[in-house]
């Protein structure tokens, strides 16, 4: 499998060319030059495959410069009952990602925050983690990841890469800005090769020093400074995986059509969704769910894309979803347009000059239902009444990113089966748990008492010179 930016370059890149990287020399995002279509004898196989199994099949397509029996064993170390063990009472954690639903045949919610970090992200970065290891140790090469978080994406990245030799993880975080629980995820670690550092000002203050560092290209180079960003084609192809599995596990037999709900920032889980159904997994529609950033809803219901400035973007309670622009909606906007890297590459220079792009007026828009695409979105208000009609109505605690999911869904729903993508776990989101049911959210037993854990964590100043300074002299030290 080759695969081509979204920007024109042609396809000559494979699988592990791409896989350390970001966005293609052109600025596009790295698409498969075809999706592969899924034979109705394969998919009746498929049906009986445990995760890794099923991992093995689907990543097989899109990799085909690893051997086998390779890849083989790295999605069975990576999809374990072990590594995804946070289940719901009542769930066997040998299904990774159980469904669990909470009307038969009408409402479900499919697991993916079983993880270490609580949250989706570790379905793909789990899997990056050992991926890097393996590339790099072909290649006897080294790489120094340098990112910003504000949560989430930061601890799933460093409980991937914890441990794993050849990989550095450099990661910064807005000092005294995230929850206790969440600082307590990264900054208990206390692996050598996870360096966490608290800058003294908002996360985008962490954002723009990742970016200043990232464009001094003789210092990227000399210390192999690289990203896992939501647009590493890696994440997408990992959770094309869970929509087979969810689809399996809420049917009976293949001629059965079902709706995904994916709460959404990024576009990165849907994109995945959107793959599996061009590939032909037999998704009716996949409906899209935001919060108070609601640049994609806007989108699906009008054709106009409008990414926010920063003034515009709101801090809301479903928190990894506050997004201004959603970073892999390029993508599916390439297949949107016949994949014509002319018309992608000239809405993007809109885009990248700050403006919108309408796509209301055009032949493109003719075409949006065949995408099967709905959308919907949610406030503080909704997601409050959600957690508790839920728990109420089903003794099932959501996060309130899965809650934002299920109001849409429900809103949204018609005669088929939805299955929500349950993107957290409410442990993570304590204070939001309190406010919609006046209880403390549940937290698995493992991660008791992880607030009172040692911390290893710098603390310093938001000072580009500061933070290239202080890499150079880890990584001086280096054995
Ligand atoms: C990252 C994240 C999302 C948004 O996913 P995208 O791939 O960016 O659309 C939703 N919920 C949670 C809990 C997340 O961490």
């Amino acid at each position: 499998m080759k695969y081509l930016s979204t920007r024109g370059a042609p396809a000559h890149a494979e699988f592990c060319d791409i896989l350390l990287g970001g966005l293609a020399p052109d600025g596009g995002l790295y698409l498969p030059e075809t999706y592969p279509r899924i034979t109705a004898e394969e998919l009746a196989r498929w049906r009986e495959l445990p995760y890794a199994g099923l991992a093995f099949e689907i990543l097989s397509k899109f990799i085909t410069d690893i051997p086998s029996a390779d890849l083989k064993s790295i999605c069975d170390k990576t999809y374990t009952a072990e590594v995804f063990c946070h289940v719901r009472a009542g769930d066997d954690a040998r299904d990774i990602t159980p469904v669990h639903w909470l009307e038969p045949g009408r409402l479900a919610l499919l697991e993916l925050s079983n993880g270490p970090t609580l949250a989706f992200k570790d379905m793909a970065m789990q899997l990056l983690g050992n991926l890097f290891e393996y590339v790099l140790d072909k290649r006897g090469e080294q790489i120094n990841i340098l990112a910003a978080t504000s949560g989430d994406t930061g601890s799933a990245a460093e409980y991937a890469m914890r441990g794993k030799h050849r990989v550095r993880v450099f990661m910064l975080s807005p000092h005294g800005k995230m929850s206790a629980f969440q600082r307590a995820q990264m900054y208990s670690l206390q692996d050598e090769n996870i360096c966490n550092i608290a800058v003294t000002g908002m996360f985008d203050d962490a954002q723009d020093i990742v970016k200043a560092v990232s464009n001094d290209s003789s210092f990227k180079a000399r210390h192999r400074i690289g990203a896992v960003n939501s647009i590493n084609w890696a994440r997408v192809a990992a959770q094309i995986v869970y929509y087979f599995k969810g689809y399996f596990a809420a049917t009976r037999s293949n001629d059965e059509r079902i709706d995904f709900c994916v709460p959404s920032g990024n576009f990165g889980n849907i994109c995945a969704g959107h793959i599996a159904r061009r590939m032909g997994l037999p998704i009716e529609r996949l409906i899209l769910a935001t919060n108070e950033n609601d640049v994609l809803d806007e989108f699906f219901r009008t054709g106009v894309y409008r990414p926010r400035s920063a003034a515009e973007t709101r801090v809301t309670s479903s928190p990894s979803m506050d997004i201004s622009k959603a970073s892999n909606f390029e993508r599916f906007v390439f297949d949107l347009v016949g994949r014509n890297p002319k018309v992608v590459a000239e809405l993007w220079r809109q885009v990248d000059a700050g403006q919108s792009f309408d796509l209301s007026r055009t032949p493109h828009l003719a075409s949006l239902p065949g995408f099967g695409f709905v959308s919907g979105s949610s406030t503080h208000a909704d997601r409050i009444a959600t957690i508790r009609k839920v728990w109420e109505g089903y003794g099932v605690m959501v996060d309130p990113h899965t809650a934002d999911a299920v109001k849409v869904g429900l809103e949204r729903a018609d005669s088929r089966p939805v299955v929500v993508l349950e993107t957290a776990l409410p442990a993570k989101f304590g204070e939001t748990i309190r406010e919609a049911l006046g209880r403390e959210a549940e937290r698995p037993a493992d991660l008791a008492g992880i607030e009172s854990l040692p911390q290893r964590v710098i603390v310093m100043a938001p000072d580009v010179d500061a933070v290239k300074q202080l890499i150079s002299s880890r990584l001086s030290k280096q054995p």
